[in-house]
């Protein structure tokens, strides 16, 4: 392999977008320069003595796909020096990442608070599957940083967050939750889906670990699935790895290559994207219809203050409710010709959703309800159309 790379301790010296086109590269003999896809299972070696030694540091070599492969390798590189981490191990999914984390850090008998308003699946993964091997989860509103406190117990290893949340974009002090996780003992992992390092860097802000769903704006063009984990060489080579390469939720070289060449526009994207979200968001609060826009980057959200602190700006995804309840957000929904009507976000094509009937339709009414998922809730994750023709696309369905 080549060896003009940048030295890892020069990397601290460059921005999020040098970074995102520069970090982690890892040339052949051949010097190519666009990243080689190495679809490869094993890797030989020349003599037995070269096997016995590479076994031996497994970490540090190629051996086997399952755990080690170059193609993966450049895009953890990559994203540890976006996440401004020491080391990143990479997985098949986000929800992988989150499993991966709970099970190499977590035994029997551990206990987990994690925020109400994360993923769905997240919550099915600590409460249900997790609750089966007797690892117990205290769910906590993320911006009561009382309940946080008065939820910690002896044996309570991890704190989970999601921030912004999903569909109504609350924030998170993660700095102040970070002081209380300390405070407990506990590792803090942050999931970084929604503004990716490109906006908000949990670690520089005292998280121990940070969790990707790289299906969404790492990949950003709605191709593969994906997922990461950043934090110390200890935590991530020392549990993370093992894990991995014993368990198996690895991420396959190819879907590696198209999310490392995702990672080359991240912050073209989150920029774009942010600023056309929150143009939408202000233009919808304009509109007699809408009852309530939520967005980090309006002065009426609640945590405002705290989102222009950690983030450097909004993120990509809105929600808001339309007056007229179910009926008007359906009627709003199959009005557009141009948005594309998913449950999927962090794509470059803006979509629409109406939360209650498909993300959040495993809830009950109840939790529902109090978690502020009405059926008047519409959520739009803006891609990188032109903001005029997203806006042309909601009017009729706004106005009739
Ligand atoms: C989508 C998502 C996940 C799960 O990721 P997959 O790649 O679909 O497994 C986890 N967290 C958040 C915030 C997500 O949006």
């Amino acid at each position: 392999m080549s060896n003009k790379k940048i030295n890892p301790s020069d990397l601290k010296n460059l921005h999020v977008d040098t970074l995102g086109v520069r970090a982690g590269v890892r040339r052949t003999e051949f010097n190519e320069h666009s990243e080689a896809m190495f679809l490869t299972s094993s890797f030989c070696f020349d003599t037995a003595e070269d096997a016995a030694e590479g076994f031996a540091n497994a970490e540090k070599g190629f051996i086997y796909s399952r755990f080690t492969n170059p193609t993966v390798a450049m895009f953890q590189d990559r994203l540890a020096a976006l996440e401004g981490g020491e080391a990143c191990i990479a997985t098949s999914s986000g929800m992988s990442a989150i499993m991966t984390v709970a099970m190499a850090h977590l035994q029997a008998g551990d206990h987990v608070i994690c925020s109400r308003s994360v993923f769905g699946a997240t919550i099915q993964l600590f409460s249900v599957i997790l609750g089966k091997f007797g690892i117990e989860t205290t769910y906590v509103d993320m911006s009561d940083l009382g309940a946080w406190k008065a939820a910690v117990k002896p044996n309570t290893k991890l704190f989970f967050l999601e921030t912004p949340s999903n569909p109504l974009t609350e924030v998170a002090d993660i700095a102040a939750i970070a002081k209380i996780a300390k405070a407990a003992g506990a590792i803090y992992a942050v999931d970084n889906c929604f503004c990716t390092p490109a906006l908000q860097k949990p670690l520089e802000l005292g998280a121990d670990v940070v969790i990707h769903s790289a299906t969404k704006y790492l990949d950003g063009q709605g191709r593969v699935l994906g997922g990461a984990i950043v934090g110390s060489n200890e935590f991530v080579m020392g549990k993370v790895f093992p894990y991995v390469r014993t368990a198996g939720p690895t991420l396959s070289a190819f879907n590696a290559w198209v999310i490392l060449k995702g990672l080359e526009t991240l912050s073209l994207r989150l920029e774009k994207q942010s600023e056309s979200a929150l143009h939408l968001a202000q233009w919808l609060e304009q509109q007699p219809a809408v009852e309530r826009v939520y967005h980090p980057g309006l002065k009426s959200h609640p945590q405002y203050e705290i989102a222009q602190r950690q983030q450097k700006m909004g993120g990509a995804i809105l929600s808001f409710t339309l007056k007229g309840g179910k009926k008007a957000a359906w009627k709003l929904i199959n009005g557009t010709k141009l948005l594309s009507i998913t449950a999927n976000l962090g794509d470059t094509r803006t979509t629409i959703t109406h939360p209650a009937t498909t993300t959040h339709v495993r809830v009950s009414e109840e939790a529902r309800l109090a978690a502020g998922i009405t059926d008047g809730l519409v959520r739009i994750a803006v891609g990188l159309e032109n903001i005029e023709d997203i806006k042309n696309d909601l009017l009729p369905g706004l106005t009739d």
